[in-house]
């Protein structure tokens, strides 16, 4: 009875990640699919807790320390998922992903240590098929896993510019050279002399961890999305181990779910970026994009006054607003959707440009939108939005910087040359909106500033939009 009864938590854990990931694919559904997702990982976890003895394994002794873990694990979760503002969200994100690599490099580190002092490893466990395939499951989910934290832990250091990119000649090189060195002490530990088996293993993940740091420290300015994605399927893949190892079919679901959507979101990244995966994976790409601050003027730029912006947008037929990373740091989500509506009672046509990479992680700019409660019809894909430009009067550009960059199209030497952008000049007007002019994400300078048909507005994007607001609502 006990047996059915875990394999059928497992079974409604596994149906639940489904079901969560499905409805995460849309804003206005994603908070429950969260909640359901987890409440499935919760049904597993005390499942696995309280029935896997009843299953032929092992009655758990241990209750004061995996409750102990789970108590100060999910504080330590909550307080600092509760306190974080949302533009921080992308380094929390980052660094969770990390723990969760750290974990299952964990259990693949227990795992061995378990073989080890059980003095299973013995030559006929090498040989054996059955348990030459575990270690080698073992050791996948130590390396990846271990990539997983170390790289996410850097990206995490990155995205709050604790930690400054590094790059140096033949990085390219050393770092296929540490991988390779990585699966050959892998290789090396299979086929050692048994009672040294553990040296190269330990070796192995050392080399995994400067990999992880290797492989991250160079990617800069706008190629971190691919690199977060990525690492996002690395833990998926890795949890997956530790799901094999334990036969533990809820943790194989889950690892494998994480696995396939980050490879997808990677692959959907890398399109979005005009990158190969290859590139990614051997980490040399963006090496010199980053944060190389440009301070020389390129030239002359015109400003706007709030009373002309508004005239503008007032007697418009159609305007686009593409909003960036600045309108999450100034949380003008609201405002913003206050004008849109403002604008549209006037019988303006009101639309969003979404570029895949604005903001700092995947669908930020869509969340925060849903958040203000942003009609999702109303926002348009990068593709989309480029068709429907040249039918555009005015452009408002709200703390987007990097993704209209026209040097991704037209500067062969810049680090974003390639990326496709949000052709924003195609629209009659322009106009862009932040605070100074300094540069975006990626460190460069933005051509699009001084063209003819771009004016600035200067300001904190809430204020100004509140500004513009008053100003629409006297015309
Ligand atoms: P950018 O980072 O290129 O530019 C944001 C601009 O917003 C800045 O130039 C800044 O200028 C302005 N700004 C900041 N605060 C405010 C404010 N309070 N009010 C008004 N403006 C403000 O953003 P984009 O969204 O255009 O591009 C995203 C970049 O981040 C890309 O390079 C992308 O590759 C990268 N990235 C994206 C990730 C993702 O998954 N989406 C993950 C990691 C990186 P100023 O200081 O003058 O106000």
């Amino acid at each position: 009875m006990g047996i059915n009864i875990l394999t059928l938590c497992y079974l409604i854990a596994s149906v639940t990640y489904i079901l969560g990931l499905k409805m995460l694919s849309n804003p206005a559904t994603a908070r429950r699919g969260n909640l359901i997702a987890a409440g499935g990982m919760t049904l597993a976890i005390l499942a696995t807790i309280f029935l896997y003895e009843y299953d032929g394994g092992l009655r758990l002794h241990n209750y004061a320390w995996i409750f102990g873990g789970i108590f100060i694990g999910g504080l330590i979760g909550t307080l600092t998922a509760r306190k974080v503002h949302m533009t921080a969200m992308p380094e929390l994100v980052s660094l969770f992903n990390g723990m969760g690599g750290a974990c299952a490099a964990l259990i693949s580190i227990v795992e061995f240590d378990h073989l080890f002092h059980e003095n299973k490893i013995d030559a006929a466990f090498f040989s054996d098929k059955t348990d030459g395939g575990m270690y080698l499951i073992i050791v996948a989910g130590a390396i990846i896993g271990s990539v997983s934290f170390a790289g996410s832990v850097v990206a995490w250091g990155k995205l709050s510019g604790k930690v400054k990119d590094l790059s140096f000649r033949g990085q390219h090189i050393a770092n296929l050279v540490v991988l390779l060195m990585t699966i050959s002490a892998a290789f090396f530990a299979f086929h050692a002399n048994v009672r040294h088996a553990n040296i190269p293993f330990f070796v192995t993940v050392l080399l995994a961890l400067i990999y992880g740091i290797l492989f991250v420290l160079p990617i800069g300015g706008a190629d971190m999305p691919v690199v977060i994605s990525l690492l996002n399927s690395f833990t998926g893949v890795a949890a997956a181990c530790g799901g094999f190892l334990y036969d533990n079919k809820a943790m194989l679901t889950g690892g494998i779910l994480v696995g396939a959507a980050g490879t997808l979101l990677t692959i959907l990244m890398c399109k979005a970026m005009n990158r190969s995966l290859k590139n990614v994976l051997i980490g040399s790409f963006g090496a010199t994009a980053v944060h190389t601050t440009v301070t020389q003027p390129q030239g002359a730029y015109k400003e706007i006054s709030i009373g002309d912006a508004a005239m503008l947008m007032n007697y418009a037929h159609k305007v686009m607003i593409v909003p960036g990373y600045g309108l999450a740091v100034a949380q003008a989500q609201h405002a913003c959707h206050e004008l849109e509506k403002l604008l549209t009672d006037k019988g303006v046509e009101v639309k969003y440009a979404i570029h895949p990479v604005a903001g700092r992680m995947p669908g930020h700019m869509n969340v925060l939108l849903a958040e203000a409660d942003v009609s999702y019809d109303n926002l348009l894909e990068m593709e989309q939005a480029n068709e429907e430009f040249p039918s555009t009067d005015v452009v408002l550009v709200l703390g987007a910087n990097d993704v209209v960059n026209p040097a991704a199209k037209n500067d062969p030497s810049s680090p974003i040359y390639g990326m496709p952008i949000l052709d924003v000049e195609a629209a009659k007007t322009c106009i862009v909106n932040k605070r100074s002019m300094k540069p975006g994400y990626a460190g460069i300078e933005n051509d699009l500033f001084f063209r003819p048909k771009t004016s600035m507005l200067f300001g904190d994007a809430k204020k100004v939009l509140q500004d513009l607001i008053a100003e629409i609502k006297t015309l």
